[in-house]
């Protein structure tokens, strides 16, 4: 077994004191099973602000951090399963029972065993040195061309999307709106191209367009839609922002019977047109992370080179720098954060 510290340092979040820096956290001891990371990268999602400062909800005293790509360094011997020390691996952040009737079904995103028991949203997460894994059926091998920083952001910002463009059905008739080029956004293009989907882009910020345009030249990428938009233009809607004005906007530009997803997490409750929904037969998707399959699956398009997350690393201990940067809307794609 490698020799770890006995402690480390790590950002804990307390729904009465907010996010704060320990530097003595304690390093679990293993039981049969279990295993430990040396956690290599950490991505920050919007989720950790709505968290922080907008009151959304994830469990109360655990380390954040949700998106997490790290090494294999200690193993309760020949009781981990699939893992060796020394194997890089990518958290399944739902972080699913195995045993449930949603696991069993391929739902594991959806197990009620782990309900705000989530990695770095409820329970340990990644911004911290070390990662008691509980469960190693939730982690991925990652593949040998894709770096941690890189399988950290696929464990969310990539796919999710693919989650949602999955359940969406898009394929390539699928006229097909992104609201929001984000950390999500920027792999939901990619994803959404992999399926065929005809994709208009639409972000306030035209810093984000500037990205998408150097991932795509032809993409169609608005800071407003055209006026000359027709009403009901899209097949499906990928709201990933979830915002009241961006709901709206999806209401009156997705077809009639076409589909809205609102994957992003803006409003804590959204209103919508019940005359408008119902007579013209829209189709509201709810879709949360993604399932582990959705995660090996996601591994191996980046593999191919089919996602590439649009990134830039810094030091974990520059994690309260890079939130002040998110919220002021001071970043483009995501921002990963290296212990
Ligand atoms: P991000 O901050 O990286 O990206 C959001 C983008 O939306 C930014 O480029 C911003 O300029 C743009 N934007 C904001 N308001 C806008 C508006 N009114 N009109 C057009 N563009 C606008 O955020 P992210 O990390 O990509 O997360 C996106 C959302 O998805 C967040 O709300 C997050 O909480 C949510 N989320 C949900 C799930 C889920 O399972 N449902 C998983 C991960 C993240
Ligand atoms: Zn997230
Ligand atoms: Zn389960």
């Amino acid at each position: 077994m490698t020799p770890v510290p006995k402690t480390q340092y790590g950002f804990v979040y307390n729904t009465t004191s907010g996010l704060q820096l320990n530097e003595s956290l304690p390093i679990p001891t293993l039981k049969p099973g279990q295993l430990l990371l040396k956690v290599e990268a950490a991505g920050l999602c919007h989720s950790d602000l709505h968290i922080l400062y907008e009151g959304l909800y994830c469990g109360d005293n655990y380390v954040m951090g949700h998106e997490i790509a790290g090494t294999v360094i200690k193993t309760e011997q020949d009781e981990a399963g699939a893992y060796k020390i020394g194997d890089r691996v990518a958290c399944f952040g739902a972080n699913g029972c195995g045993n449930c009737e949603f696991c069993r079904k391929g739902n594991d995103n959806d197990c009620p065993n782990a309900f705000y028991n989530w990695f770095g949203l409820g329970s340990d997460g990644g911004y911290q040195q070390y990662l008691l894994v509980k469960n190693p059926r939730n982690l991925v091998k990652i593949p040998d061309n894709v770096d941690f920083a890189e399988a950290a952001a696929i464990t969310d910002a990539a796919l999710t999307p693919y989650h949602a463009i999955k359940l969406a059905k898009v394929n390539p008739l699928t006229n097909l709106l992104i609201i929001g080029a984000g950390g999500l956004g920027t792999n939901a293009i990619q994803i959404a191209r992999t399926f065929g989907a005809q994709i208009t882009v639409l972000d306030k910020k035209q810093k984000a367009l500037d990205i998408v345009k150097k991932l795509d030249p032809e993409l169609k990428a608005y800071t407003e839609l055209p006026e000359d938009l027709a009403k009901g233009s899209f097949d499906v809607i990928l709201d990933l922002v979830g915002a009241q004005q961006t709901f709206e906007l999806s209401e009156k530009y997705v077809k009639s019977k076409g589909i809205i997803v609102p994957v992003g997490l803006g409003a804590s409750k959204l209103t919508f047109d019940l005359s408008n929904l119902a007579l013209r037969e829209i189709s509201l998707l709810g879709s949360f992370w993604g399932t582990s399959q959705d995660l090996v699956e996601c591994l191996e398009l980046a593999r191919q080179g089919k996602i590439k997350p649009q990134l830039h690393t810094i030091s974990l201990k520059e994690l309260p720098k890079a939130i002040e940067q998110l919220r002021n809307g001071q970043y483009e794609g995501r921002t990963v954060l290296i212990p």
